[in-house]
């Protein structure tokens, strides 16, 4: 991942009861509030390392400690620029904050700034991974085995709780684990499908699944994204020069369309950010832009690209509406290599979400004009990112329409907890993976509870 870190506010804890209501959707309020969460924000800044200043706003998220714990990491000069141009456009720039550490940790190394960042492992461990924040460590314990190049299959259960759960091994043998508690953490695409597939004589329509809540209201990040070019000859040499600079990171966001219409809804955030630095993706864009060419155009078009101009770019992340047209469910005739059926995905994003996303892209392209940018446009459209999925297992205070209680337990089986992106109700206007390791440390302190009995 990128690491761009933003928590929810309070009120997306509570999106029911807090906006206009939105015709065909399955809003509800969360059975937690940002307080719950709030202690665990907190531990994910220090533990898995979230660098960044917290500055002022008026949807800054209360916070119980004053700053974060890593000072923000090395900003490119166009930040600057950016800062400038919000200041007078009167939008309020806002640092980023990155799952990255800016100085040496332990066993982690600073932010070596190599500019390769997403979509890469980090070499340095900078990068707050579950890997290196978290299971590394827990490995050298000696208390936690990792079982790597093994695919679970399918649990298995009686009526009350999972009895063991199958997984094959590289060698496509088959092995089974007994636990008293089972975690399922395999995104939320897949642990729907895990459950469906380990459907049985107690659960027939899939384990946990007797509310038929599995793998409905699925969430991905709605929006869009958006681009502009600064072209070196527009700029002073010295400026020039400074724009090729490639390593630090422009880590700002704007939040002042969180809300719209008066607070009746929800807007969005808004992060900017270079065009990818790798040459494969750079070339790969160039080459997407404009009309499909060959040939000599085509080497002349990628060198355009490379020589002339850097791209600017911004993602904005909305709220993804959930409702009944966007679900995982199996396929009836597609099966994997063990045998076991696809996902298949149904993703029908919901108007309102489209709407919301044009309204924040104006800003958006304001932003990067004002900065000096050309050729500034943007693409709001119904097909969302895939990196950035949840929901399927909703948690909920009725059993009949969720799948997990307000500690990710399933309703239904009594040593199954779901601690990935699953959980989430609604998503948010921000991406989601904070949230998540939130999540799962409120949801271990459960589990801690639940093993003293
Ligand atoms: C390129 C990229 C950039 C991103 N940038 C950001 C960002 O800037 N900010 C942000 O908040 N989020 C970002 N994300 C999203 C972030 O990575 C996810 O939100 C997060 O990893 C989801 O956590 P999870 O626990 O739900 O699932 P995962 O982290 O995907 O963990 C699921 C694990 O389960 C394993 N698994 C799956 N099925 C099985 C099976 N059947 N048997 C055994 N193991 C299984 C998988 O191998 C994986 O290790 C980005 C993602 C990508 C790909
Ligand atoms: S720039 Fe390099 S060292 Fe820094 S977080 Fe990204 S990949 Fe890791």
């Amino acid at each position: 991942m990128s690491g761009y870190f933003h928590r929810l506010k309070p009120k997306d804890f509570k999106l029911k009861s807090s906006y206009e209501e939105i015709k065909n959707s399955n809003i509800v309020d969360w059975p937690i509030s940002y307080e719950d969460l709030e202690p665990y924000y907190t531990k994910v800044e220090s533990i898995v390392g979230v660098s960044g200043y917290a500055k002022k706003h008026p949807f800054l998220e209360p916070r119980s400690t004053p700053d974060f714990p890593y000072s923000a990491t090395d900003e490119h000069v166009v930040s600057s620029w950016l800062d400038k141009a919000c200041e007078r456009l009167s939008f309020n720039a806002l640092p980023t904050p990155r799952a990255i550490l800016s100085r040496d940790e332990k066993d982690r190394r600073g932010c070596e700034y190599a500019g390769y960042c997403g979509s890469y492992g980090c070499a340095s461990g900078a990068k707050s991974s579950a890997r290196e924040a978290l299971i590394n460590r827990a490995i050298k314990t000696g208390n936690c085995t990792v079982l790597a190049d093994s695919f679970v299959k399918r649990l298995n259960s009686n009526a009350e709780e999972v009895t063991d759960i199958e997984y094959i091994d590289k060698e496509n043998k088959s092995h089974f684990v007994q636990a008293k508690i089972y975690v399922l953490a395999a995104q939320a695409i897949e642990s729907s499908r895990l459950l469906l597939n380990s459907k049985n004589e107690f659960f027939k329509n899939g384990l946990a699944n007797n509310s038929n809540q599995v793998g409905k209201n699925l969430l991905f990040s709605a929006g869009g994204v958006g681009e502009g070019a600064f072209y070196y000859e527009d700029f002073s040499p010295e400026e020039a020069q400074e724009l090729t600079v490639i390593g630090p990171f422009v880590n700002r966001s704007l939040q002042d369309w969180y809300e719209l219409d008066e607070g009746k809804k929800k807007g969005a955030t808004i992060d900017f950010l270079f065009e990818h630095n790798n040459a494969v993706a750079r070339a790969t864009q160039a080459m997407s832009r404009g009309d499909l060419v060959w040939g000599d155009t085509l080497r002349k078009k990628v060198l355009h690209d490379f020589k002339k101009r850097r791209i600017f770019t911004f993602e904005i992340f909305a709220d993804w509406t959930p409702h009944n047209n966007c679900f995982v469910s199996l396929d009836d005739e597609v099966k994997d290599k063990w045998g076991m059926p696809v996902a298949k995905v149904r993703i029908g994003a919901h108007p309102y979400d489209i709407e919301v996303g044009n309204e924040i892209a104006k800003h958006a392209e304001k932003v990067l004009e004002e900065m000096g940018a050309r050729e500034v446009s943007s693409s709001i459209s119904p097909y969302p990112p895939q990196n950035l999925q949840a929901g399927g297992c909703s948690f909920g205070d009725n059993a009949k329409e969720s799948v997990l209680d307000k500690n990710c337990k399933t309703h239904e089986l009594n040593n199954l907890y779901v601690t990935d992106g699953s959980f989430m109700p609604t998503g948010g206007s921000v991406p989601f993976t904070w949230t998540i390791y939130a999540n799962s440390f409120r949801v271990a302190d459960a589990i801690i509870k639940d093993l003293q009995g």
